[in-house]
């Protein structure tokens, strides 16, 4: 069974996510969508709220689970038996600093990381631009799903 971790922050998930996450529907059995938690960073949206954007922006989706973790993702992905890890790049920025945790990630694991590339029209989208315009009371409307809309 081809099992892909989604690792992320998803504070809030975007549309950017969803594209991703949906494209790579057809290429594994099974999608887990794993919130790391980490102590030590401010989020705008708590865990339980940011679980419930994933749960509920996915629920028709039976490929796709929702959960959280601590620690190293390689650990969590071996503790599920998960083989690979799924990330999106928005352009190169992404690249370079996903290339560094992706090769640390294999040696340290020999989990490979699978990048998609956004769709075209969805790489403006990021959580930190989403949470900014939030707060400052703009049209967050076209970034994000449904769920994060209420
Ligand atoms: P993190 O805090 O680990 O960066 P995020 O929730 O911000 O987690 O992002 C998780 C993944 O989704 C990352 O691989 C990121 O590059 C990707 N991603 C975020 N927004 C987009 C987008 N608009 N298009 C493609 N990938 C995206």
């Amino acid at each position: 069974m081809k099992k892909a971790v989604f690792p992320g922050s998803f504070d809030p998930i975007t549309l950017g996510h969803v594209d991703i996450i949906k494209r790579a529907l057809p290429l594994f059995d099974q999608v887990v969508l794993a919130i790391g938690v980490n102590a030590d960073k401010k989020y705008m949206f708590s865990l339980e709220e940011r679980l419930a954007f994933l749960n509920d922006t996915f629920q028709d989706q039976p490929k796709i689970s929702v959960t959280t973790y601590t620690g190293l993702t390689v650990d969590f992905c071996k503790q599920i038996q998960a083989s690979y890890i799924l990330r999106g790049l928005r352009n190169a920025m992404d690249l370079e600093f996903e290339k560094a945790i992706a090769q640390t990630n294999y040696k340290m694991s020999g989990i490979e990381t699978l990048f998609l590339i956004s769709s075209s029209g969805m790489a403006h989208m990021s959580s930190t631009i989403v949470r900014d315009v939030m707060r400052n009371g703009g049209d967050y409307h076209f970034m994000v799903p449904d769920p994060v809309k209420k």
